[in-house]
């Protein structure tokens, strides 16, 4: 059979079978066509399903290495995420995460950084009102200890070795007196003052004359700057200039800043007292020619009890504060310009957004609010 088929014409063979015509080659009876056995087919199968079961664990391991690759780049971000958070729980706030990963992830990552931006920020804040705080407990035992401590001597004193001394028995009263009005004050303003920083002081608001307030503020210093011989010099606008304040409080600030102002000016100073009224705002600049707030002092003059170290005049620590506090409650704010040796300007400010229209402003009588 192989010899017949030797010479096959090339188109009656194919790989599995060899086709050969019997008789002549142009017009055959028949043929004859001689297969590989079965066999071949079942190799081929095998052959293919061989070759399948080589691709499919092929793609498995491929999946499992890509999986892999895939779960660590997505794994890693956030185990470092939970690492950095567990450091920020063991105290250290200012780690940050740093996925160097775009897309979400990075995007998480983002956000972590910015909450942790905030936290930080806030436990700081939160730390600076706790110290701010425990200084403010110290300075305030340590004021109302003073007068305290005075009014037990003189209670001591008034009870032993004065009991039979009418003279003493009346100065010790009268000493007694101030202390007593002292811690009055202090206690009033302090619980004031803690109302108005919390919100909770109501003030009692009315429409008035800013002119009128000046005016009324300054009477009760007339005399103290006249025994001084300080002149005192009020620039009011001609027409009255309207607020809306808690008449009796905008004194007492403007009354400190009065106070302050004589007793740190020299001996004929001057105190001028300026308002200004115009479309933008309502300015109030009280300015002295004393002996001025040094640089280290300037930046805490308005903490509560805090007090200048170069001179040793009488005071309490509280005016700034108060007058800070009460500016502030209505709208305003509050600055100063010193120089040492040259004199202070305290400079209060309503912006117009806070206050009716200039116009509006402008058109009060005189006896408004009165
Ligand atoms: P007090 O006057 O009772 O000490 P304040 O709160 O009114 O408290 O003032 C705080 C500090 O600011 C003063 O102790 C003083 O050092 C400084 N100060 C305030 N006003 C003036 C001023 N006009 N000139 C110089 N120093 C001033």
């Amino acid at each position: 059979l192989k010899a017949i088929i030797n010479v096959p014409p090339a188109h009656y063979r194919s790989k599995a079978s060899v086709t050969y015509p019997i008789g002549d080659h142009e017009s055959p009876i028949g043929f004859v066509r001689l297969s590989e056995p079965i066999d071949f087919g079942t190799n081929l199968l095998d052959q293919l399903k061989q070759a399948l079961i080589t691709a499919g664990i092929g793609a498995v391991i491929l999946a499992i290495i890509f999986g892999l690759w895939n779960s660590n780049r997505i794994a890693s971000p956030i185990k470092s995420l939970a690492a950095t958070s567990a450091q920020m729980e063991g105290g250290k706030l200012s780690v940050r995460a740093n996925l160097k990963t775009g897309g979400e992830i990075g995007a998480l990552g983002d956000q972590f950084n910015q909450m942790a931006d905030n936290l930080q920020a806030t436990i700081k804040q939160l730390e600076d009102e706790r110290d701010s705080l425990r200084r403010f407990i110290a300075d305030a035992s340590h004021e109302l200890r003073t007068p305290i401590t005075a009014l037990k001597n003189f209670n001591t004193l008034l009870q032993g070795p004065a009991a039979s001394d009418p003279d003493a028995q009346n100065e010790f009263l009268l000493e007694s007196q101030i202390q007593i009005e002292r811690l009055a004050w202090i206690t009033a303003n302090l619980l004031d003052l803690s109302r108005m920083d919390a919100g909770l002081l109501e003030l009692d608001l009315a429409e008035h004359d800013l002119c009128e307030i000046i005016e009324s503020s300054a009477t009760p210093f007339e005399t103290l700057a006249d025994e001084k011989g300080i002149s005192m010099n009020i620039q009011l606008p001609e027409n009255p200039v309207k607020i809306t304040a808690d008449r009796p409080r905008l004194e007492m600030a403007i009354g400190n800043l009065l106070d302050n102002a004589i007793k740190f000016s020299t001996e004929n100073g001057e105190i001028r007292v300026i308002l200004e009224n115009d479309q933008e705002c309502i300015t109030l600049k009280v300015c002295d020619i004393g002996q001025g707030i040094s640089p280290d002092d300037l930046p805490n003059i308005f903490e509560r009890f805090y007090r200048g170290r170069v001179h040793n005049v009488e005071g309490s620590g509280l005016g700034l504060s108060i007058v800070k506090s009460v500016v502030e409650a209505h709208g305003g704010t509050v600055d100063v310009e010193s120089i040492p040796g040259e004199g202070t300007t305290f400079r209060l400010v309503w912006e117009c957004p806070n206050l009716d229209s200039y116009e509006k402003r402008n058109h009060v009588t005189r006896d408004a609010g009165n």
